[in-house]
């Protein structure tokens, strides 16, 4: 298996984002990205797909003329119509422009399916944020059925947590890099009690990154910047071959992985997630996240971490081993459950989530 780093969910001029499908591409490969997945609203921009390069010019190291991104096109998907505009769908994979379906929540993510994509409940949680005048736009229909998961970890709701005055929200756009915490505790708890229901529900991390302009008096500026998003929280994912440089192979292995949850979600501000693994080994057979493996025997699961941290093993929602300031943590699994990883490091003055790994299902 091999690891990519993978930035999804964002806008461009398309619909409320400021910058192109180039300017995005050049932010991932200035930020080390293998891919980004552009997902504007109610749009499924055509022609845009491929690998990126950036042009050359004096300022391009030797470096950076090497480097290529693939950029693939989904789209989010929400009912305009509704007050407020709730229930936001990524889609990725599908055949068609699917926003013709908005209105009704299951007609679209079965429209999904049958125009075989994928799609995950985009900020299943997103309060209301007064100072701003912006709505509280979380998932609302959660009796819904044939999603593939979740956006356990999106930048911008987070931020909406952060904000009671516009003071708070000028201190942020300024130091955007005190904004990352962790994910919204109710879309966690929201996450494991689905998985508890019997659901298998991948988890994704998004950016939702818009490249804003703030203009407050004097000042103008371009806050949370592409590239500064794309340092953030970043979808890792595992795919069986390194990307071939064919966008349809690539495009293919790419969006198997995320439908299998075979990922983890990373904030690789504080130092890079690259190179943390869960892996299980049971009697006959060996696994990794996203995937499903008989108890009989014992499983041993195995978790490692590229630099020193807390690492938490969860089985159904609880923790059931701690590994304080270390990189490794084996366990013996004997019981069926859902068990997934949380890592924490310490990052400007505050205990923050770094890793969320998706579930192995020990059956
Ligand atoms: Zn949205
Ligand atoms: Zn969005």
């Amino acid at each position: 298996m091999h690891e990519i780093i993978v930035n999804l969910h964002m806008h461009t001029r398309y619909s409320d984002g400021t910058g192109t499908h180039k300017d995005i591409a050049n932010a991932a490969i200035k930020t080390g990205l293998d891919a980004v997945i552009v997902t504007d609203h109610n749009v499924l921009v055509q022609g845009v797909e491929g690998y990126y390069r950036l042009a050359l010019s004096s300022a391009v190291t030797q470096r950076l003329r090497t480097k290529r991104v693939l950029l693939l096109v989904g789209q989010e998907v929400h009912d305009q119509d509704r007050v407020p505009q709730k229930n936001h769908l990524l889609i990725f994979n599908a055949n068609r422009d699917l926003s013709a379906l908005a209105d009704d929540p299951q007609a679209l993510i079965n429209g999904v399916a049958a125009a075989e994509g994928i799609c995950f409940i985009a900020h299943p949680r997103d309060p209301e944020a007064p100072a701003f005048d912006e709505d509280d736009i979380s998932w609302e229909d959660w009796d819904v059925q044939g999603y593939t998961g979740i956006e356990l970890w999106n930048g911008l709701s987070e931020l909406k947590t952060l904000v009671p005055t516009k003071l708070h929200g000028l201190f942020y756009a300024l130091f955007p890099q005190f904004v990352g915490h962790h994910p919204i505790p109710e879309t966690l708890h929201r996450w494991d009690s689905l998985m508890e229901n019997g659901k298998r529900v991948v988890a994704l991390g998004g950016s939702d990154a818009h490249a804003l302009h703030l203009n407050m008096g004097s000042l103008h500026r371009v806050i949370f910047p592409y590239e500064f998003h794309f340092k953030t929280v970043n979808t890792h994912i595992f795919v069986p071959e390194p990307l071939s440089g064919d966008v349809p192979t690539d495009k293919k292995m790419i969006y198997d992985a995320l439908a299998k949850g075979h990922c983890f979600v990373g904030y690789d501000l504080p130092a890079s997630t690259s190179g943390f693994r869960f892996k299980a080994k049971g009697l006959e057979h060996s696994t990794i996240m996203g995937d499903e493996i008989p108890v009989k025997g014992g499983v041993t699961l195995q978790i490692h971490t590229p630099l020193k941290a807390n690492i938490h093993l969860l089985k159904d929602g609880k923790i059931i081993a701690r590994r304080l300031n270390g990189q490794d943590l084996t366990y013996i699994a004997t019981e069926p459950g859902i068990y997934r990883v949380e890592v924490f490091r310490n990052y400007l003055g505050k205990k923050r989530g770094w890793i969320y790994s998706n579930p192995i299902y020990i059956r």
